[in-house]
């Protein structure tokens, strides 16, 4: 299948227009042709593996811009999942990313994982913060773990307010699943406490199954196949068999791996997708379904200043759900909201999962760029529907920037009527 999809590639070069690393670097093999012409030769036994085709293979944020944009319908993303893959098992990883995918793959190591670095960044000198990066972020930028994870702060089942957004009737209006994954979980509660806010005073019944655990596509994008596999089985099983209207998602890289990822890697290794595909047809992303229900919400009458807002649209939001323009009309719509558009909106913030700190000289010239431009509009507040690109953008601004990174709903839920 790979051969085949590989023939397909005309070299028309529309996808190095698109391509993050390819417009930052500017150098032929960073393009996503590059990759698969490489990737072509290595299939056919020409090109050896060696530590410079995994950089090259890796230094890509996986972004999706290139398949989204081939006219020869090429999957990008599956052959370089599958190379990478091939690239692990006769290369290995760094111990980084080895320690990252062993946390990963099981939901207690994670866990214990988490409370350690809690506790060291609350040991760790000021001093020692400052001066000290990971990848391309400064230690004393990191956000606050969570001091106890989202999911075990919450209840599994969460019911509405008796009198939700401008219903009168007091019911139930239907029910949904929220799939939190590991950011809200341990990074960012105040996102998953502004979408409980949010689902509750709409009229909506909130199912967290406890027992979910990482989407997997860190380990799906670091060649872990078998760990990633046994993610998709518990994730599969925590989210089957609820009678809901949708299974949502805060994050667009969980929503790319539960709409389009599981029923692929579950009908690869020759089970049935039945399950996987019945859970993808009702993945929905959180601001489209707000945007959906934007009616039925109540904003604060008492606000009457207007906020500077502006937004970053994730790659996966752009790809995956294509929700992006979805967003920033859900934005301009707010009354309290004076949104501000970057001329780069749409561009890529050079976060990606791991590649911040995998490749952070790169990262940092995408993620200033950015800044600049952001900074040139002039808004107070900078949200942004990924906790990677949450966590790079505020990462790497500086003291003086005045500019707060948050996600969407967290602004819009810091504005409803309280009931
Ligand atoms: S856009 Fe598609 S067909 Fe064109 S060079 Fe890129 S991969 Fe090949
Ligand atoms: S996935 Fe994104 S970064 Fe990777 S080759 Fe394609 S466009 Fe470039």
């Amino acid at each position: 299948m790979t051969e085949k999809s590989l023939q397909n590639c005309g070299k028309c070069g529309l996808c190095l227009s698109v391509c993050p690393v390819y417009k930052t670097l500017k150098q032929e093999q960073s393009s996503p042709r590059a990759k698969l012409q490489l990737i072509k030769a290595h299939d056919n036994d020409t090109l050896a593996t060696s530590p410079l085709l995994k950089e090259i293979v890796s230094k890509c944020l996986m972004c999706g811009s290139c398949a989204a944009n081939c006219p020869s319908g090429i999957d990008h993303y599956s052959i370089f999942m599958e190379m990478r893959e091939k690239m692990v098992e006769t290369l290995g990883e760094t111990p980084a990313i080895k320690s990252l995918i062993y946390l990963l793959g099981r939901e207690y190591r994670l866990k214990f994982g988490v409370g350690l670095a809690r506790t060291g960044q609350k040991f760790v000198p000021g001093r020692f913060a400052k001066n000290h990066k990971l990848g391309n972020i400064p230690l004393k930028n990191f956000p606050k773990l969570n001091d106890i994870p989202f999911r075990k702060a919450n209840d599994e089942i969460i019911l509405p307010d008796k009198r939700s957004g401008k219903r009168s009737d007091k019911k139930q209006i239907g029910t949904v699943l929220y799939f939190t994954g590991c950011a809200t979980n341990y990074l960012y509660d105040d996102t998953g406490l502004a979408f409980i806010g949010i689902l509750k005073h709409l009229g909506y019944k909130i199912i967290i199954p406890k027992n979910q655990t990482c989407c997997s596509i860190p380990l799906l994008f670091h060649g872990a196949k078998d760990r990633a596999l046994k993610n998709i089985t518990t994730n599969i099983n925590a989210l089957k068999g609820h009678a809901v209207d949708a299974i949502l998602v805060d994050c667009s890289t969980c929503g790319e791996a539960l709409k389009n990822e599981y029923p692929r890697m579950i009908e690869k290794q020759g089970f049935d997708p039945l399950e996987a595909k019945k859970i993808a047809a009702k993945v929905q992303d959180s601001l489209s379904f707000i945007d959906q229900h934007f009616d039925n919400l109540e904003f604060d009458s008492n606000i009457t200043d207007k906020l500077s807002v502006t937004y970053h649209a994730p790659c996966h939001t752009r790809n995956s759900f294509g929700s992006h323009i979805i967003a920033e009309n859900l934005l301009q719509k707010l009354p309290f909201v004076n949104y501000k558009k970057t001329v780069d909106v749409n561009e890529c913030c050079g976060g990606g999962g791991t590649f911040f700190y995998e490749y952070p000289k790169v990262s940092k010239k995408m993620v200033d760029k950015k800044i600049e431009n952001a900074k040139a509009v002039q808004a107070s507040l900078w949200t942004t529907d990924c906790p990677v690109c949450r966590m790079n953008l505020a990462g790497n601004l500086n003291d003086n920037d005045n500019l707060q990174v948050l996600h969407p709903l967290t602004l819009i839920h810091s504005a409803l009527k309280q009931t």
